[in-house]
């Protein structure tokens, strides 16, 4: 991986931090992406190999702009991570058709702008890695979740259609999907639902943890290590996979 280049779609929190980190600690030069300069701004100046961009992954002129401006700085992209995401909750009945194109556009639309940004050149080069942060919610239904859980489910279909299209390229194509993972996105919807349900933001986040059978939310690190090896020319082999890291969460 040494001396590649990643791009991270929101890059500067969560899961795509800890990715960020742990590539860039295996000497992957590493530019993080998302739309609030001081979150990304802020932890690639703490990381020494990377940069920054800021870009809306649904605006494809941005993303346009933003990819260019990366390969400019640091080189043609070897390896894209789609880990910007959304997760909007409430109940199916109440979703304007803006909120569905919002969860659509960040979730879906996001991860088709962006790859497309780098498949030729990564075609071209004969060596690439394209992995997608979904989620377990790629692979089963959770109630009021209903645009979050299509648009993840889409991401895989694209996930393992691309992973074929780019079989025999060097080009491998991967989903992982974390279950409840202990971020700023899973605190943020403890809280929206203590405010609405009565009961405190622990006791939410607590029945959260009732969907992994080890009893816990994912740390951001156990996301991170998957991708590690993902990225490495020991997972040349595996493509068009949906690696689910949950604890064992029955799918
Ligand atoms: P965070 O909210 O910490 O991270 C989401 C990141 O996406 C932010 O850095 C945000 O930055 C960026 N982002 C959001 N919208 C856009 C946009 N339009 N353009 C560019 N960047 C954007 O949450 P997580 O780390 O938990 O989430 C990371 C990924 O992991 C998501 O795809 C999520 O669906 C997935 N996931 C999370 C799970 C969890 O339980 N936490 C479980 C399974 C999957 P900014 O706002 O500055 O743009």
């Amino acid at each position: 991986m040494k001396g590649r280049h990643a791009v991270v779609t929101g890059g500067g929190t969560g899961i795509g931090a800890a990715i960020a980190s742990g590539l860039d600690a295996n000497g992957v030069r590493v530019t993080l992406m998302g739309r609030r300069k001081s979150v990304i701004e802020r932890l690639a100046g703490q990381l020494p190999r990377a940069d920054f961009e800021t870009c809306d992954v649904t605006d494809p002129k941005a993303v346009a702009t933003a990819f260019g401006r990366a390969t400019e700085r640091l080189g043609p992209v070897d390896i894209l991570i789609n880990n910007a995401g959304v997760a909007p909750s409430s109940p199916f009945h109440k979703i304007t058709h803006e909120d569905w194109r919002y969860c659509m556009g960040v979730n879906l639309d996001g991860v088709f702008n962006c790859s497309q940004q780098v498949i030729e050149g990564m075609m071209a080069r004969g060596w690439g890695r394209i992995i997608t942060i979904a989620s377990t919610a790629s692979l089963k239904g959770y109630a009021y979740v209903s645009s979050y859980c299509a648009a993840k489910h889409a991401v895989l279909g694209l996930t393992r259609a691309l992973a074929l299209e780019m079989a025999g390229k060097g080009v491998t194509v991967n989903a992982i999907c974390p279950g409840y993972t202990d971020t700023e996105m899973v605190r943020d919807a403890a809280a929206r639902i203590a405010a609405t349900s009565g009961r405190s933001e622990q006791q939410v986040l607590t029945s959260f943890t009732r969907f992994n059978p080890q009893g816990r939310l994912i740390q951001p690190d156990e996301v991170a290590a998957t991708l590690l090896w993902l990225c490495g020319e020991q997972a040349a082999s595996i493509t068009g996979q949906a690696l689910s890291v949950s604890g064992g969460e029955v799918m």
